[in-house]
């Protein structure tokens, strides 16, 4: 059957692949997957990771997790599907290159479409259709180092809930409106939740954000009791709405002076931009107060460059605490450089 299978015995491990479609050569495209069956069948955690090819991080936490997870303590299955777009991850690329489809706006796919939207038909129909809930990890385009948060999508008037998100554990969780075809909203539409994760940058697998991607499923395990523990959550968890770019002034070299993650005061200096052939500076000044989320990595620039994604806290909220068990709280190192720099938070 081209499909997981997900009646196995309590504590196997299985993987296998999922043919998708043929190629020009007569190879077939296939989505790799692994699947933990734990102590009980229910619930099913998708995890996936590389929609996008050049993505991956996911797919170094999802190793660690199958190296750490003992089956036998596990409450329920993980289906994992560390690289998704298998031709787009080959390419190191972020689309297939002959199709040049963002498999993230595919969704549910073409049963008899083009290479990337008969991945997207597979992977919806055989791999989400089978899951209670989900996370899919994603990261900044090359050059874009984001700060780790989830990305809640509005479509069409939808509220999806913010417990799944929350249960990651992140400070900041991000809050705005989705196009037609991603993931998470047209999961959401069949009644699954499947959490965007987004962390760090394309192309890297640096030790931190793996850690990072690996806390957040964790704690989003731990939260729906799918493994033992407390889940670690800050005592404070701001939801932001839509983020703005500053972009270079002039071409040259960008040298942040900031981090991703950073409280900023309006005016603040964001980094430099210097010129290689002359002795010209150019100061990147933050234009209001807010939280940088994401930065530039790479420090080639041109005129509009973007070298800052940026958020206000204009339309932020502090959310309420997650009920549905304890959480081991830690302080919210957001909200406390808010209140050194005296950044106005408006509720
Ligand atoms: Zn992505």
């Amino acid at each position: 059957m081209n499909e997981p299978q997900l009646n196995i015995e309590k504590g196997e491990v299985r993987k296998g692949l999922v043919k998708c479609a043929e190629l020009e050569d007569g190879n077939p495209v296939t989505i790799p997957y692994f699947v933990m069956r734990g102590v009980k069948k229910k619930p099913v955690l998708l995890l996936n990771a590389a929609l996008h090819g050049d993505e991956t991080y996911g797919i170094g936490g999802k190793k660690r997790l199958f190296e750490k997870i003992d089956p036998m303590k596990l409450n329920g299955t993980i289906l994992a599907a560390p690289i998704v777009n298998t031709l787009a991850f080959k390419a190191r690329d972020r689309m297939d290159p002959v199709d040049k489809k963002d498999l993230n706006r595919l969704f549910p796919g073409k049963k008899d479409g083009t290479v990337t939207e008969r991945i997207a038909y597979h992977f919806f129909n055989k791999f989400v259709k089978k899951a209670t809930f989900g996370i899919d990890l994603h990261t900044g385009m090359k050059g874009h180092l984001l700060v780790p948060h989830p990305r809640v999508r509005v479509f069409d008037n939808s509220s999806p809930p913010l417990e799944y998100p929350q249960a990651l554990g992140t400070e900041i969780i991000f809050y705005h409106e989705g196009k037609k075809g991603m993931l998470n909203i047209q999961a959401e539409k069949i009644g699954i939740p499947i959490v965007c994760f987004e962390i760090g940058e394309a192309g890297r697998l640096d030790e931190y954000y793996i850690n990072e991607g690996f806390k957040g499923v964790t704690n989003f395990m731990k939260y729906f009791g799918m493994i033992d523990g407390t889940p670690e959550m800050p005592e404070k968890q701001i939801l932001l709405k839509d983020y703005m770019e500053i972009p270079a002034k002039m071409g040259g070299f960008f040298h942040p002076k900031v981090n991703a993650g950073d409280v900023i005061k309006k005016n603040q200096v964001v980094g430099i931009i210097s010129s290689p052939f002359y002795n010209e500076r150019y100061y990147v000044k933050a234009l209001e107060d807010g939280v940088i989320i994401g930065i530039r990595t790479q420090p080639i620039v041109r005129p509009g460059t973007t070298v800052a994604w940026f958020m206000t806290f204009d339309q932020g909220k502090i959310l309420p605490s997650l009920k549905r068990r304890k959480v081991v709280e830690k302080s919210s190192r957001t909200f406390s450089m808010v209140q050194k720099k005296g950044v106005e938070f408006k509720q």
